[in-house]
């Protein structure tokens, strides 16, 4: 076997230390990637693969990008998922002996983005581990844009726990989590495969990681703290292993440290509302099916935030109803403050408006890539701080006064910037053009030098041309000549005889002198320098801002706290909401409620507002009939998301509310679409119904839509109604049931706590109207072939299914086995029979017939009630 290049070697050893990521060779003005790399990049980028001698006999596959037009490529790797180990030069090729010195300054990964045009303004970037050991679970997550850190623990390795575990994932929604395992216990495949079809990014860390003596030596030394209690981190081995992978994760991949993560937040699980992956998805709060996106959610409603730090706070706020009493009114009354102060919320506004992303600015000056720009940004942000303090003062409101003390007006950050930099200085940190004169001699100095040589220049173009005779005699300036006399072709017999030609072009020709020489490297000595020394002015700047990464972090939080409670007060002033009454007993009375998604969707039609009433004693069920499309879905999700409101510290559209805290929100609504992990929609419905009957309170919220329609009649039937009484009599939770099965309206006047509710509709020949109103009593007919009729099915079948229609009902004669049937089935439910029991009966009974018989009977019956 030849022998490797000696590049090549240097590339294979860096190689060996990132095997699963792209390694980017820096060579000269391009990245190159090598090998299976290259294939790779060559695919997913669309970019020519060539190959290179390496020194074997075969040549190595590469391909390259330009460096200057990295990031676009880099972006387009990560959002594929990969990760990419950038090597850069380490010397100067001019200056090295032998081979240049490289290394990996970084690796790019899903989860570490922090300054690409991939990070969403009003989203967060979350960097996710994971940790396991036979205790239970700890779990950290950090977005590195932000420099926020959080962790918590369950202590526990049940089924609820880990389901508790993925609600959790699916609200954090990180683009890329590390795990560690305890064992290879069947709960690791589990979340892995949920993992899976989230899309994240996973991968497992390496064993020799997992000491706690050694974690907890990597966190006291990045938190530059003497001891890990004084993180807060105190007995919890759990939260300190997902710490520290995180942690440790970080500083391998960013090889630099990360000043701007400087605290760790703890939380629990009783403090919010919990929320499961399907309720979110299904109250679409962030996302909507619809849509794919935040157009048509809960969010996209109610996102009147001006600043994008003030996005991410309400999205996580949505994601975090509050279930203490008191923050949710302080935040309610904050809101109302605003609302009726017009003048404040104009005024903040304006204020926010020239308020930058403060976090992300500051994570950039913490990870040492903010630019002169960015400083001029966060000065200007700071200017604007004194406004918002003022409007704060004035207010007198106890939830902004709070928020007024930790608001810091960081003056002597913007001092330091504003004495420091140029109000519109260069991007690049070796252009020169960041530093006033003002702020140091040395740049007046040179600047002088520099200005007074481009005056001298003048001056001699001046003096030449009177000496010459050529009027349009210049001196000019390129990089590759420097200074030179230019002399266009008609003037050349001017031409004195101490001029030396340097270069003929079509219509000039270009001089030098001795005197203009010397000048020039006067000049150009002193603009070397000046860059040098405003490039190492700027960065001492910067790392003095650095020292004050926690101030700026507080205060980011209060002007995003501001601006989400200015966005609730703007929302409600536009949308017609109004304060909900939170209630200390256990009720949600709402009058005239809407949705606040369908009423902004709606384009020709008003929205019909509607009422609900429910109480844990009387009033806990509504049952809810009507045909479909008449409004039952919307009416509970309406419920479902003043409720919600309300606990965020929402106003909310009703006229009025008044709501008592739930702890958590269940939905079982329409088909799931979990069948790509093989289950049927029957099963997925049954395992979610588990879901909420396991782990609902009374003091929880129920949305049930159409419970037990995956299967036939008489067993959906049965276990529908098994399930409305055991809320009735056991759980007691508020719920609301809306459903096709007439019978089980029964329940209404059988247990006391259940109450009939129906969506009425209009006959108008033989066509309806959906009038959207809910009122008391129950539903007596589907009218399922008028709004078939009105989906567009073919005239012929309409036809087709009302002649069918019309003779099952002229059969006076009802299916006599099936109407015993239901009776009994009726009976045996209120004699406590179980459902398996009745199922059992249900199909003795439908034995030996026909079974095309059997489903017309059961239309035939049902179209009857
Ligand atoms: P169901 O669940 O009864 O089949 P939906 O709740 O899905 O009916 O409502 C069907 C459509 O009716 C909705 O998409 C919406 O456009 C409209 N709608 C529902 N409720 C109202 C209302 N209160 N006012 C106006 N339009 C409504």
């Amino acid at each position: 076997m030849k022998k490797l290049t000696p590049m090549m070697k240097q590339y294979l050893d860096l190689k060996e230390q990132y095997p699963d990521s792209l390694l980017f060779f820096r060579l000269g003005d391009f990245y190159e990637l090598f090998f299976e790399d290259a294939i790779t990049a060559a695919r997913e980028l669309e970019i020519t693969l060539t190959a290179r001698d390496c020194g074997q006999e075969e040549k190595a596959a590469m391909c390259g990008v330009p460096y200057h037009s990295v990031s676009n490529y880099l972006d387009r790797l990560v959002e594929k998922g990969y990760k990419i180990a950038i090597c850069e030069q380490m010397e100067d090729p001019s200056e090295a002996k032998g081979i240049v010195k490289r290394d990996v300054v970084r690796v790019i990964t899903p989860g570490t983005l922090i300054d690409t045009n991939l990070l969403e303004e009003k989203e967060n970037n979350y960097l996710l581990a994971l940790y396991s050991n036979q205790e239970g679970f700890g779990l950290s997550y950090t977005d590195i844009s932000t420099g926020e850190f959080y962790t918590t623990h369950y202590p526990g390795k049940d089924n609820i726990t880990l389901q508790s575990i993925k609600d959790e994932l699916g609200k954090i929604a990180p683009k890329e989590i590390i795990y560690s395992f305890y064992g290879k216990e069947s709960y690791g495949k589990n979340l892995l495969e949920y993992m899976r079809t989230l899309n994240i990014h996973a991968e497992t860390i390496d064993e020799w990681n997992l000491d706690l003596n050694g974690v907890e030596k990597r966190l006291k030394t990045h938190f530059q703290v003497e001891n890990i209690e004084s993180l807060g981190l105190i007995d919890n081995p759990l939260e300190t292993m997902a710490s520290g992978i995180l942690i440790d994760y970080l500083q391998r991949t960013q090889k630099r440290s990360l000043k701007h993560i400087n605290h760790i937040d703890f939380y629990g699980h009783r403090d919010t509302m919990l929320l499961d992956a399907n309720t979110r998805r299904n109250l679409e709060l962030t996302h909507s099916m619809q849509h794919k996106g935040k157009k048509g959610s809960l969010l996209w409603v109610l996102d009147k935030t001006v600043t994008a730090m003030g996005g991410r706070m309400l999205r996580k706020w949505i994601e975090e109803p509050l279930i203490d009493h008191k923050t949710i009114t302080k935040r309610l009354n904050t809101v109302d403050y605003f609302k009726e102060a017009l003048l404040s919320r104009e005024e903040l506004v304006e204020a926010l408006k020239h308020i930058y992303d403060l976090e992300r600015l500051t994570s950039k000056i913490g990870y040492d890539s903010a630019n002169p720009r960015d400083l001029i940004s966060l000065k200007n942000s700071i200017t604007y701080l004194p406004v918002i303090k003022e409007i704060l003062i004035q207010s007198q409101d106890q939830l902004l006064l709070e928020l007024l003390e930790d608001l810091d007006l960081l003056e002597n950050i913007k001092e330091l910037i504003e004495s420091s930099i140029l109000e519109e200085p260069s991007v690049g940190l070796k252009d020169g053009k960041i530093i006033k004169a003002s702020y140091d001699p040395q740049v007046k100095e040179l600047r002088e030098l520099a200005s007074d040589g481009h005056h001298w220049m003048t001056r001699l173009e001046e003096q030449e041309k009177q000496r010459t005779g050529i009027k349009s005699l210049k001196v000019k300036y390129n990089k590759i000549f420097g200074y030179f006399i230019d002399v266009t072709r008609s003037n050349l017999d001017l031409v004195p005889e101490d001029y030396i030609r340097k270069q003929t072009l079509a219509n000039s020709e270009r001089y030098i002198t001795p005197e203009l020489k010397e000048m020039e490297s006067k000049i150009l000595g002193a603009e070397e320098k000046i860059i040098a020394l405003e490039h190492q002015l700027f960065l001492q700047v910067r790392e003095q801002i650095k020292k004050h990464t926690h101030r700026i972090q507080k205060t980011a939080k209060v002007v995003a706290g501001i601006d989400v409670l200015n966005a609730f007060a703007q929302v409600a002033y536009e949308n017609d909401y109004h304060k909900p009454e939170i209630s200390v007993g256990d009720k949600i009375h709402i009058a005239e409620g809407r949705h606040p998604v369908v009423e902004k969707m709606l384009v020709e039609e008003n929205f019909i507002p509607n009422d609900t009433f429910l109480n844990n004693k009387d009033e806990a069920i509504s049952i809810i009939t009507g045909p479909n499309m008449a409004g039952k879905s919307t009416y509970m999700r309406q419920v479902a998301l003043i409720s919600l409101m309300t606990q965020i510290g929402s106003f909310v559209p009703a006229k009025n509310a008044s709501i008592s805290i739930v702890d958590r929100i269940f939905t079982r609504v329409g088909a799931s679409d979990d069948l790509s992990q093989g289950k049927s929609t029957f099963m997925v419905e049954m395992t979610e119904m588990a879901h909420i009957l396991n782990n609902a309170t009374e003091k929880s919220l129920l949305i049930l839509d159409e419970i037990g329609r995956g299967t036939s009649t008489f067993d959906g039937l049965s276990i529908a109604w098994a399930i409305v009484e055991e809320i009735s009599k056991n759980l007691k939770a508020k719920t609301l049931f809306s459903t096709h099965y007439h019978e089980l309206t029964a329940l209404g006047s059988n247990l006391t706590n259940v109450q009939n509710y129906q969506f009425t509709v209009k006959e108008e020949g033989d066509d309806i109207i959906f009038l959207r109103k809910v009122l008391k009593g129950n539903a007596d007919k589907s009218y399922g072939i008028q709004v078939a009729k009105l989906a567009g099915l073919p005239v012929k079948v309409i036809n087709n299914a009302n002649g069918i229609l019309h003779s099952l009902e002229n059969n006076k004669k009802k299916p006599k086995v099936l109407e015993d049937q239901v009776q009994i089935s009726k009976e045996k439910v209120q004699d406590g029979l179980s459902i398996r029991e009745q199922r059992e009966e249900t199909h003795q009974v439908a034995k030996g017939r026909n079974p095309e018989q059997k489903q017309l009977d059961f239309h035939a019956y049902y179209e009857r009630q």
